[in-house]
């Protein structure tokens, strides 16, 4: 009887559900197709030391060439990639592409690289890490995994594991778009993050509200004494650069600087050829 109901139910409620169940297995199997074609590619967006005035890395940034609907941006299909756990493959990819790239580069200058929280729950995050730094013949030096709240979230013993495994042979670890969710200060003391990105929410607010530089110079300070560094995002005006140094801000990353280029453009911002 409750299954003959059940079904009743169902069947009332099927055509709205049937929509978005379909929208998003559209996007899955678009997301599987391109995997499999490589319709992914990376742009990188360089970050600027300002002590020594020159770029000291490139954030990779994961960029969809849909063969009908053009460029994608990560906020349209990361989500979804995550749900289904595509993310898992992508990540490799973006992983290994990132560290073949960087291992072309003049020795210093680093690559970052974006991971979602269900890298860690899913993959075996530190092995595919190692394993990409290995086939490229990049040093762990050279590289940055940038995580958010989301991953020290999950609060598994193994998720700190990872991270310090990595950090100790020598992959540096950031914190991504700090300041903008609960409990931030608490992740400081959980993990030793070698940098903390302030998020571009406080660097659009530094010319119009005198409490967003008050907030990152006291990140800036808190980060100092912790001995890491910070790199702030999505810096647009030379007045917001201008504030950022005076906080003393270690880097600097936005479209002022530069937008995200893609592979071929690197070089030449490096002054090579
Ligand atoms: P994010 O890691 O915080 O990256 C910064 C985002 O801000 C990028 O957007 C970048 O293009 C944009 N941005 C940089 N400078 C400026 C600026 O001056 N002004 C403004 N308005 N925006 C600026 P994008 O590339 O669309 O990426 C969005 C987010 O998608 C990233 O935020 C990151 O969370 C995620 N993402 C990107 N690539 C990957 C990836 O390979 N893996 C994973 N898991 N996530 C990724
Ligand atoms: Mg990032
Ligand atoms: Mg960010
Ligand atoms: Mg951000």
């Amino acid at each position: 009887r409750a299954k003959a109901e059940g079904r009743g139910i169902h069947r009332f409620f099927e055509p709205a559900m049937d929509v978005a169940v379909q929208a998003r297995r559209g996007v899955e199997l678009d997301l599987r197709v391109a995997l499999a074609e490589q319709q992914f590619a990376l742009a990188f967006q360089p970050f600027l030391d300002l002590t020594a005035n020159r770029i000291a890395g490139f954030e990779a940034l994961v960029r969809w060439h849909h063969p009908a609907r053009g460029v994608v941006s990560p906020a349209a299909f990361v989500p979804v990639a995550e749900e289904t756990g595509l993310i898992v493959p992508l990540g490799e990819w973006v992983l290994r592409r990132a560290c073949q790239e960087a291992a072309r580069w003049p020795d210093p200058v680093r690559v970052s690289v974006n991971l979602s929280p269900v890298q860690f729950r899913t993959g075996d995050i530190d092995a595919t890490v190692i394993a990409a730094l290995r086939d490229a013949g990049l040093d762990p030096h050279r590289l940055e995994l940038e995580i958010t709240e989301g991953v020290l979230l999950q609060d598994t013993p193994s998720t700190l594991a990872i991270l310090h495994r990595l950090k100790g042979i020598g992959v540096r670890i950031a914190m991504d778009d700090f300041g903008t969710g609960y409990s931030s200060l608490g992740y400081l003391r959980a993990f030793p993050f070698d940098k903390i990105k302030i998020d571009r929410s406080f660097v659009a607010d530094l010319s119009v509200r005198p409490d967003a530089l008050a907030i990152v110079r006291a990140v800036t300070t808190l980060a100092d004494s912790l001995g890491m560094s910070t790199t702030a995002e999505g810096v647009e005006t030379e007045e917001q650069l201008a504030h950022l140094r005076g906080a003393g801000c270690t880097e600097v990353q936005g479209y002022l600087i530069s937008r995200p280029v893609a592979a071929e453009a690197v070089a030449p911002m490096l002054g090579g050829a």
